[in-house]
């Protein structure tokens, strides 16, 4: 059986439906795993099964605490139709690297395939925890998550969903894709600052007893749909799974030899969950971490120490990586320290009080899986405008990252291993730089990048973004960073 333990060392275990309904342990650790389960079937055997029987190899061996039956329903709800792809994520190549397109989902981009699945692994949680309190997810977003949390959660009952972004720190699609989100549950806010700023204030709503007793009194409980929430990194785990089987279905790897992972990262929820498939059993070479010019991880990894004090955050053209605090590299300093809860409490503690930690000589020796590189703004559209020349093939921004730092890690390296790169977002998401990047005019507008985009590539434009600029603005407030719990308050009156 799997239990779920906090990365700060509080001794109380959860089962994974516990943990998914709490978010984030009460000494603001993040749920792990207690040990990392095994695939119990062959990639022989998995490279006939489609999408979902994939995820079903996979999950069940995180969440041994649902039935098989509860999991079939949430696997079998998620990873429908809504996704545009029938592979449901489809694994080609381009250029010298496989990507592994995540981004056919409701709203094109990668954080579909968690929160998908997400409320139906949340709801059936609630059933068995006999929770009747209504769930708060609270959420903060650099763009993404937030649309994709809101399409996951509106109409679900007995849950109400309440988003914050940065006003000025997601592009003019991803606002859009928000504001005008319906749902008699939603509630969204843009925020004065930047991602960071969301996200602390939203932790610090998390971590406030006195909030909490608050909302126990309307009879509501908070939780998270970001990337903290073990129920989402639990499902990410699946497509590293399928895209290794993808390899070995095409030919190009052979069961049992080794390929690199390339994941644009962000709050490191993406890049650890491949970790977690490494731990499962897929045989993983290399983790490249690519950052865009907001390069905290970049540094880590190449010095074990990281250092946001002397940072100051850009907004690039790859905004949903735009983040300074990647949350979820606290879970991979607790696996790499052996578990130990207190070592990683202390760096913690370092990072809020002196803006930087410095990790032990054992969690150094670990990052050694790990290459960190960045790409500045300029290499990003660069890398676009390359590959859509050479092959054909439109990238998004951060995907861009991530295939212009596998260039340099290749130079560098010399190393051939078959290489996956995990695709983000469509490129349609983040059409401005796109057109940019392959020499259409620039556009101030978002919706007339997407025009010329669709006009010049004919790439398929995914169907939550046809229209969009004609629908209908629901949500318009814009509150202080400061004020973040006010507004939770008045969305749930
Ligand atoms: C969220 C996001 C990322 C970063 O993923 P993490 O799991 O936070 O590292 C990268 N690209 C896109 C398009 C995203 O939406």
């Amino acid at each position: 059986m799997i239990e779920y333990k906090s990365t700060r060392g509080s001794q109380n275990v959860k089962s994974g439906a516990q943990a998914i309904i709490k978010g984030i342990a009460e000494d603001k650790g993040l749920y792990v795993p207690s040990e990392f389960p095994k695939l119990e079937v062959s990639i022989d055997e998995l490279v006939n099964c489609d999408y979902r029987q994939v995820a079903k190899a996979v999950l069940p061996q995180f969440l041994t605490d649902y039935t098989e039956e509860e999991l079939d329903h949430c696997i079998n709800s998620a990873y429908d139709e809504k996704f545009e792809a029938p592979e449901v994520v489809p694994v080609v190549k381009a250029g010298n690297a496989w990507i592994t397109e995540l981004y056919h989902g409701k709203t094109a981009a990668f954080k579909d395939m968690a929160l998908s699945i997400l409320p139906y692994l949340l709801t059936t949680a609630m059933k068995k925890e006999k929770e009747d309190n209504k769930i708060v997810i609270l959420t903060a977003t650099s763009g993404d998550t937030g649309k994709a949390a809101l399409e996951g959660f509106a109409d679900v009952p007995n849950t109400e969903i309440i988003v914050f972004f940065p006003d000025t720190g997601v592009s003019q699609v991803q606002k859009q894709q928000m504001v005008t989100q319906e749902g008699e549950n939603t509630h969204v806010f843009g925020i004065t600052g930047n991602f960071d700023d969301a996200q602390t204030g939203v932790k610090k709503i998390f971590g406030n007893a006195d909030y909490a007793e608050e909302l126990a009194k309307m009879g509501c409980k908070l939780s998270s749909a970001n990337s903290i929430n073990i129920g989402r990194l639990v499902p990410q785990v699946a497509y590293y799974v399928w895209s290794y089987v993808q390899l070995v279905k095409q030919g190009v790897l052979k069961a049992g030899e080794p390929m690199n992972v390339v994941v644009p990262t962000g709050n490191f929820g993406n890049i650890l969950a491949a970790y977690y498939a490494k731990q499962m059993g897929i045989p993983v070479n290399k983790f490249i971490c690519a950052s865009n010019e907001n390069k905290v991880l970049t540094d880590f990894i190449n010095t074990g120490i990281y250092d946001i004090s002397e940072r100051f955050f850009r907004v690039t053209n790859s905004p949903s990586m735009d983040i300074l605090i990647s949350s979820n590299l606290e879970r991979l300093l607790y696996h790499l320290s052996g578990n130990n809860g207190d070592e990683v409490k202390e760096l913690m503690a370092s990072l809020d009080q002196n803006k930087k930690y410095e990790v032990s000589d054992k969690i150094k020796e670990g990052l050694k899986e790990f290459y960190g590189g960045f790409a500045s703004e300029a290499e990003t559209k660069e890398a676009i405008g390359k590959l859509y020349k050479e092959d054909k093939y439109l990238m998004d921004t951060h995907t861009a990252v991530a295939y212009k730092v596998y260039q340099d890690y290749r130079q560098e390296t010399g190393d051939e291993t078959p290489t996956v790169i995990a695709s983000t977002a469509s490129a349609y998401k983040f059409a401005e730089a796109v057109c940019d990047a392959i020499g259409l005019p620039q556009f101030r507008n978002g919706f007339d990048a997407i025009s010329a985009l669709y006009a010049f590539t004919g790439v398929t434009v995914p169907k939550g973004l046809r229209n969009l600029d004609s629908k209908t603005v629901r949500h318009t407030g814009v509150v202080d960073k400061e004020q973040l719990w006010d507004a939770v308050q008045g969305s749930l009156k």
